[in-house]
């Protein structure tokens, strides 16, 4: 099939070409974000391949489906930027990579706490220019401490086993009920109870219209003060005003992310030459308890492998008329809702 692949970069080309042996697509590289603007350029492609930032909503969808487009394969997990009602009006599949390396994020994670807690990025920056002192450098013992995590499918559970082996207390929410939590000695409470007890909070949830700021003002305010916030979910789960006054205050102890709710004009691009225009992203810069990285918990050589090999194996069997397990529907994420 010819497949337009949107927002790629030199690692992504690699990966999927290597793995086009094995399928025979005609795949078209374009660097360029997929919105309205860029969406001429997938003009008769019968299928289109996007990541995390671009947008599919129901223009483009719809200007994509009178030329010829027939499926819209995401190679990530979150279908977040897809319009699903729209597709499914328009008659088009959305397929995607539901898991490649649960480990890959949850690592990411917690190398995030870690090197947060104990100032690892300031340590290395000290210690590279002579300067060896521990002022402001002073972590706690993550043993003993209790640790909420939200969400507990594939990356959430990983989270909560590996914060066990650190000897931590672990409290997990879940709209669904996940029988590993009990299995591996953690306690399903409510959010309000998780909120309340936790000294850090990792989130694990997808973004949807529910989860969307589940961290904000509020809920900052009915937590322990000092917490520590880890997001390497999606950016709109956190209100991130909310959390820079919460920063401010000392109410929340540390942040460490790798996403952020308007990341779609900065990661994945070098923009070091370039002023940062995104005041709230510049604040968050600024202080020394919080921690960034650009969107890259997934980016490891084993989920590389497996992205790419999903994708085009998803877009094979969508060209071949096979049942494709991977697809995403509007039914099947209500169905998946209701089951809870
Ligand atoms: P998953 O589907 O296996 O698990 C998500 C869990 O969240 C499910 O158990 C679900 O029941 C739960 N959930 C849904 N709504 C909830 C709510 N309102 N409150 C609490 N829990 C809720 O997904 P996963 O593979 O563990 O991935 C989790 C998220 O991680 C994805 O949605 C994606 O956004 C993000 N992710 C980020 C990266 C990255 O590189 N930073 C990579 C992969 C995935």
């Amino acid at each position: 099939m010819r497949v337009a692949v949107f927002s790629t970069k030199k690692y992504d080309r690699e990966f999927l070409t290597a793995a086009n042996d094995s399928h025979g697509h005609s795949l078209e590289f374009f660097e360029a974000r997929l919105t309205k603007a860029s969406a001429p350029l997938a003009r008769e492609f019968p299928a289109v391949c996007i990541f995390v930032n671009d947008v599919m909503d129901e223009a483009t969808l719809t200007d994509l489906a009178q030329h010829g487009l027939r499926v819209v394969a995401l190679r990530c997990a979150g279908f977040n930027n897809v319009d699903l009602s729209a597709a499914a009006r328009l008659g088009i599949q959305v397929v995607r990579v539901p898991a490649y390396s649960p480990h890959a994020v949850a690592e990411h994670t917690i190398a995030l706490l870690l090197a947060l807690n104990r100032r690892i990025h300031r340590a290395f920056s000290r210690v590279r220019e002579g300067n060896f002192s521990l002022d402001g450098l002073m972590g706690f013992d993550l043993h003993g401490k209790t640790a909420g995590v939200i969400g507990t499918g594939r990356i959430g559970i990983l989270i909560a086993q590996i914060l066990k082996g650190f000897g931590c207390n672990v409290l997990t929410f879940d709209v669904q009920q996940n029988s590993e939590v009990e299995r591996i000695g953690a306690q399903s409470v409510s959010l309000d109870e998780l909120i309340s007890q936790s000294d850090l909070i990792s989130l694990h949830c997808p973004l949807t219209p529910e989860t969307h700021h589940l961290i904000n003002s509020e809920s900052i305010g009915q937590m322990k003060r000092g917490v520590v916030l880890l997001n390497t979910s999606r950016g709109g789960i956190v209100d991130t005003d909310a959390v820079i006054a919460g920063l401010k205050t000392g109410q929340v102890g540390g942040l460490a992310i790798d996403v952020y709710e308007e990341e779609a004009d900065l990661f994945f691009e070098d923009l070091s030459s370039e002023v940062i225009h995104d005041d709230v992203f510049a604040r968050l810069l600024t202080f020394p308890n919080v921690l960034v990285t650009g969107h890259q918990a997934f980016f490891t050589q084993e989920a590389m492998e497996q992205i790419a090999a999903t994708t085009l194996s998803n877009i094979t069997e969508i060209e071949s008329g096979t049942d494709c397990p991977n697809t995403v529907t509007v039914d099947k994420v209500l169905n998946k809702t209701q089951a809870r």
